[in-house]
């Protein structure tokens, strides 16, 4: 008897190569799955030999359940299949069950996408059943054509392919592999500290990288009153939007205009912004050790603006000792567009609020500065108390993934 449920097959990407590591990747891939379910009623995960099965109550909407899980790091693709009971009956018996499964499975799609041809791709998980795959595969068709008349076999360019698999006690039909963002689960890698402007960068940048397992804080830096409360909404909404991947995100905003006022009265115009990159590192970095992060992480990409030169970026990197993560920095910005148009940040990135870099932008910045000048600048600056002064001032609010 089939209950009233909806089954759903989770591979694992990268997490199944983990070798003796691979339970721990495992177990940390369920544990995220049951946490972004968690507001559903009746959700079941569980692991079986190297895969991961959902189950749901079938008034839960599949789009719903696909959208959710297919957003967690580390799943690799997700097919709504349908279950067969299998643990009694002989080969022939057993094989007349997935065939009636599968003949309805295929009528529902004949009637909802008017599918005319197919093809089916059997796998026997489970060697110890008596009947190989390609036989299985070759069964199944001609069940599945004795049953859905319309129907032809298409081996090149079917409509539709069947997959059929045979495992211990229970077979699967289903139809659709959902791609999702592979990666390794949350919280297997740290947590690292995104700066996070207005931008399409950052939230790219932190993106890629929570999909490497890290879990995310951000700092944003502001130029109140010369940025607006609009241009902090924007970021808060960008934040909402990268935690429906990387989960909960602690947004530290701090207020740069004092420090950008001190540069401007007292070091050569041309060098201001990388000075005002370097604080931006150095407060960074105090926020980051504050907070548990392991590294810093930036949406800098090579060569894309003055502050973004070779050159340029040596001098920042040099301003604090923490790793910098740069994920974006060999990227074409079409593919980072690309990516943040997949992610969903574009539309919200491309919204033209004022960034505080946009702030006392030199007319010629420096695009080759050299460190003993920058720092020669930076001695006629009070940086500690400067530092400390922001540090003291700023605002801290929690983001969580929308419901
Ligand atoms: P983005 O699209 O991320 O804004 P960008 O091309 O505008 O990048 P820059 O403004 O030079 O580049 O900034 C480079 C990186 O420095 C950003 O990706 C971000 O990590 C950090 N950054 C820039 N402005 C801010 C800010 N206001 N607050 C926090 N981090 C910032
Ligand atoms: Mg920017």
């Amino acid at each position: 008897m089939t209950e009233e449920r909806n089954t759903y097959i989770v591979r694992c990407g990268e997490v199944a190569l983990k070798g003796q590591n691979k339970p721990y990747f495992e177990r940390m891939l369920v544990e995220r799955i049951k946490k972004v379910l968690k507001k559903f009623e009746g959700i079941e995960v569980k692991r079986v030999e190297g895969l991961i099965f959902v189950k749901t109550p079938a008034d839960l909407s599949k789009d719903l359940v696909l959208k959710n899980v297919g957003r967690v790091f580390g799943v690799d693709s997700i097919s709504p299949a349908v279950e067969i009971d299998i643990s009694e009956g002989d080969a022939e018996a057993i094989l007349d069950r997935i065939g009636r499964a599968a003949v309805e499975y295929m009528q529902k799609l004949i009637e909802e996408k008017g599918v005319k041809t197919f093809k089916i791709d059997a796998k026997r998980a489970n060697k110890q059943f008596p009947v190989e795959s390609p036989q299985i595969g070759r069964i199944i068709g001609a069940k599945v054509l004795i049953g859905c008349k319309v129907l032809s076999v298409d081996v090149h360019h079917p409509d539709c392919v069947l997959f059929v698999s045979v495992r211990r006690g229970l077979a699967y039909v289903y139809e659709q592999k959902v791609a999702g963002f592979g990666g390794l689960p949350l919280g297997t890698n740290g947590k690292g500290l995104v700066l996070l402007s207005g931008g399409i960068d950052s939230p790219v940048a932190a993106f890629m990288m929570a999909k490497r397992g890290m879990w995310i804080d951000a700092v944003h830096f502001h130029s109140y009153p010369y940025t607006s409360d609009r241009a902090w909404e924007k970021v808060q909404d960008l934040a909402k939007i990268v935690s429906q991947y990387c989960g909960r995100i602690r947004i530290h905003s701090i207020n740069l205009l004092p420090i950008q006022e001190e540069i401007v009265r007292n070091c050569p115009e041309e060098e201001t912004t990388i000075l005002v990159r370097r604080f931006m590192m150095k407060i960074a970095e105090r926020v980051a050790k504050e907070t548990d992060c392991l590294m810093l992480i930036t949406g800098e990409n090579l060569g894309q603006v003055a502050s973004q030169t070779a050159e340029a970026l040596v001098v920042t990197d040099a301003a604090v000792q923490m790793p910098v993560m740069r994920p974006l920095i060999a990227m074409d910005k079409v593919d980072i567009m690309k990516i943040a148009r997949e992610i969903d940040t574009y539309e919200t990135s491309i919204l033209p609020y004022e960034d505080c870099c946009t702030v006392f932008l030199p007319k010629h910045p420096a695009t080759k500065p050299k460190l003993q000048r920058i720092l020669e600048s930076e001695s006629r600056l009070d940086c500690e108390t400067l530092i400390g002064a922001a540090l003291e001032n700023r605002e801290t609010v929690t983001i969580y993934p929308e419901d």
